[in-house]
């Protein structure tokens, strides 16, 4: 299972590169700020065992 996964910022669109800890769970959140543009970006972090791909979609932090 890799445990680095990229997803895309919420605001400036630019890619980042975040470690997941894999013993988190299947299903994670959680806000991390943009590398790029600093805002934070709320993850929502969905493992996939059969395929060991980690995909991760972003949403507005308030
Ligand atoms: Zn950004």
């Amino acid at each position: 299972m890799q445990n680095f996964a990229e997803y895309l910022c919420a605001y400036c669109g630019e890619p980042n590169t975040t470690f997941v800890d894999v013993s988190g769970g299947t299903n994670q959140s959680y806000v991390e700020d943009c590398q790029v543009c600093c805002r934070p970006n709320l993850l929502f972090v969905a493992m996939d065992w059969e395929t060991e791909s980690i995909s991760i979609t972003t949403d507005y932090q308030e």
